[in-house]
């Protein structure tokens, strides 16, 4: 008998007609044979409401008491749900997440699961039960109720799924499944057949809203099939496994992030530990930092630029303004009003041009690049926020998003219930013995000696420069690996990529040709790199990952030339004579972690 996780989102069962059509679908999967354990979230925007609530009585109200409240919202659904199965004649039994054996740690408001006991849940199914289990709720040590964070559902039914082996989560919300990119934003927009956990991951936290991204993390770790799908209305959906919808597609996905600000740091010294003086205070303060970037420096200073969440802007600067002063830096211009755009895609790890082409596209659209952060399967730029929507669209039309790509899957349903990459319970539970169930993880710490690298300082940050540059590399046929712009906040910056040392010569044609049209321009190449690469699930929710590596280089007194980073990478560039000994200190920095 296959077991399947249904969850069901706030506007999912936000009144008793759409609770009773809910209950109608549990118990649907339950008369096809299948164990069905249904999670849901609170009704409506009930959620909004209880905060609000809590905000008329108190200006601050304690997080533990936060937990308490928002936790009866999905107490409110669980319960009707349960008695809506009753009431069509089946059995059902209804728990809160304390009861479930939902353990977490002791972030009120933010918590993380440690670890889930399936007991309980696994008697009620064999007693014909459906189970209906509240979501984003937990208890810690001292039998506190804990919440999961907004959006928190998500997580708990994956990782049910992911304890209980079942074949498939199916999440059920007010959209049809996982889009091309926001579909409130972009009507063109396309609904997805399939797309894969890591495309995911890096649209889930870059604000495609459809799912909390720490969701996906545990979909990977455990390889739980995730279906989405829409709750009103008869869809296939889309399907979140491991593969694409079309192998090697460069682009699958793209995303918009409105509410970042930008924080420019200038002329720190060029010296080991400089980056971790600046970042671990910012972790200390859990502020998550996104986009770092920094380029080699010919001189004996740095400049450093990063991203942080608009409303952490002001806690950000307070935070770095005296470590900045003690450095002997200074701050450059910060701004809240700038925006991300990414596009994601597997394929691009294989292939040229795709930068060259987001760039031209963002060009001819005269939309400005203030920052570009990469990783393999991701691109990343700033842009003025007033310009997010034209640079959205740019991008979405370049890489036709809105048609469906040549050699697409078909029916990727099929496959539900055969899932290949399924973990046996038995190795989940093994997994957690040792690390804690959304403990950051790293599958991959390499190093990569093969690489060379371009600076092009006093480089001309104009609308279609960049798109010059990458296009003429792209005609050359150069593989870009990495791409670093920093931002400086005066017209010139830095551009940095790296190139397979083979191709340095073909990339270094494309350099000089700059610098002739552009005097004040100036290249510095290192024709031997030592590229690390961090990579691994967590990065984003864990805000002490960048700091760990930057601590480790530190120690060994290992200066950065470049730092780039994505939701799942970091990237580092260090002098190639230290690259062995830094890949030895990255990996027992995280040996704990490392998989
Ligand atoms: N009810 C919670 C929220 O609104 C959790 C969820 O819906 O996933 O954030
Ligand atoms: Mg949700």
């Amino acid at each position: 008998m296959a077991l399947v996780v249904q969850k069901f989102g706030g506007t999912s069962v936000a009144d008793c007609e759409k609770i009773l059509a809910a209950a109608r679908k549990a118990i649907r999967a339950r008369q096809e044979g299948n164990s069905v354990v249904v999670v849901v979230s609170a009704m409506g925007h009930n959620t909004d409401h209880l905060i609000e609530l809590a905000h008329q009585i108190s200006e601050e109200p304690q997080a533990r008491e936060m937990d308490m409240l928002l936790a009866t919202g999905e107490q409110v659904s669980v319960a009707l749900m349960a008695m809506a199965i009753h009431s069509l004649g089946h059995s059902a039994v209804s728990l809160t997440g304390g009861q479930v054996g939902i353990r977490t740690d002791s972030s009120h408001t933010r918590a993380r699961i440690k670890s889930i006991s399936t007991e309980r849940i696994r008697q009620l199914l064999a007693a014909g039960n459906i189970v209906i289990a509240a979501g984003f709720q937990g208890i810690d040590e001292d039998y506190n109720i804990t919440t999961l964070g907004r959006g928190g559902s998500d997580t708990t039914a994956v990782a049910l799924a992911a304890v209980l082996e079942a074949d498939c989560c199916e999440i059920y919300t007010d959209v049809d499944g996982v889009y091309t990119t926001d579909p409130r934003i972009l009507p063109e927009a396309r609904l997805t057949r399939q797309v894969s956990y890591d495309e995911m991951l890096e649209l889930a936290s870059l604000g495609a809203g459809v799912m909390h991204s720490r969701s996906i993390e545990f979909g990977k770790k455990f390889g739980v099939p995730i279906h989405v799908r829409n709750s009103q209305a008869d869809v296939s959906g889309s399907l979140i496994v491991a593969e694409p919808e079309a192998p090697g597609l460069a682009v699958s996905g793209a995303a918009l992030t409105r509410d970042e600000a930008r924080i420019s740091i200038l002329d720190v010294p060029d010296v080991p530990g400089v980056c971790h003086q600046i970042f671990s205070p910012l972790d200390q303060h859990k502020i998550t930092v996104d986009m770092i970037v920094q380029s080699p420096s010919a001189s004996q200073v740095a400049d450093i630029s990063f991203t942080v969440p608009r409303h952490e802007m002001a806690a950000t600067l307070r935070t770095i303004g005296p470590v900045v002063e003690r450095l002997g830096g200074r701050m450059g211009e910060c701004s809240d009003s700038v925006a991300k755009i990414s596009v994601v895609g597997l394929g691009m790890a294989e292939q040229t041009g795709v930068a060259s082409r987001m760039f031209a596209a963002l060009a001819r659209a005269e939309i400005n690049l203030q920052m570009i952060t990469t990783s393999e399967i991701k691109i990343s730029v700033l842009v003025d926020k007033a310009q997010s929507l034209r640079a959205l669209r740019a991008v979405h039309d370049e890489f036709g998003l809105h048609q469906v790509p040549a050699g697409a899957v078909t029916d990727p349903f099929r496959t539900l219930g055969l899932n290949p990459h399924k973990v046996p319970a038995i190795d989940v539970i093994q997994r957690l013995r040792g690390v804690e169930l959304e403990g950051l993880t790293i599958d991959d710490i390499s190093l990569d000696s093969t690489q060379a690298s371009i600076t092009l300082s006093g480089f001309p940050n104009e609308v279609g420069v960049a798109a010059g540059v990458f296009g003429d590399l792209a005609a050359r046929d150069v593989f870009v690996d990495m791409i670093v712009l920093t931002w400086t906040g005066s017209p010139v910056s830095d551009l940095t990529f790296t190139v397979p040392g083979s191709q340095l010569p073909r990339a270094r044609e494309v350099g000089a040709g700059l610098c002739q049209r552009f005097p004040g321009t100036r290249m510095r190449e290192l024709p031997a790199i030592a590229k690390l690469t961090v990579g691994g699930i967590g990065l984003r929710s864990h805000t002490g990952m960048a700091t760990g590596i930057f601590t480790a280089l530190r120690d060994a007194a290992i200066n950065l030339e470049s730092i780039s980073t994505s939701e799942v990478r970091i990237n580092v560039v260090v002098d190639p004579v230290m690259g062995s000994l830094a890949l030895e200190r990255l990996k027992s920095q995280f040996a704990r972690v490392l998989r």
